[in-house]
């Protein structure tokens, strides 16, 4: 490191700006590439130590900035709306047989009955449901 300093100091004397910019971005570029494997183990260790203090600065964040979030989610599904119900339409056709499965999957009412979960919030507003419920 020390000497790493010193050459940047004699190339000062006789370089412009510019190319000491252009040193500089080269030499960390090759920093962080040489130390690749031990920057992400820092980084990793570091989410690691401070996991509590990162979800809670994420959730304050995301409490400061709800309205700008949810601006920016709904532009982005306003201005990616094909491509998005395109998604939709590829995982439910590659999906068909589970999802239709668990929609015909036999679940157990909070009033006893059996029904399947696709009619399950419909047969939760039926009478019998309503009574068995009483
Ligand atoms: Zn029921």
């Amino acid at each position: 490191m020390r000497e790493m300093k010193a050459s940047i100091n004699n190339h000062r004397a006789y370089t412009s700006p510019q190319e000491k910019r252009e040193y500089d971005r080269q030499y960390h570029k090759e920093y962080r590439e040489s130390n690749r494997e031990e920057l992400q183990k820092y980084i990793k260790e570091y989410f690691q130590a401070n996991k509590e203090q990162i979800t809670e600065y994420k959730k304050d964040y995301q409490q400061a900035n709800k309205e700008a979030i949810s601006e920016k989610q709904k532009e982005y599904r306003q201005s990616n709306k094909e491509a998005i119900s395109e998604k939709q339409k590829e995982y439910r056709q590659s999906n068909k047989e589970a999802i239709s499965k668990q929609k015909s999957e036999p679940v157990e009412c909070d009033c006893g009955c059996i029904v399947s979960n696709q009619n399950l919030a419909q047969h939760k507003k039926t009478k019998k449901h309503l009574n068995n419920l009483k």
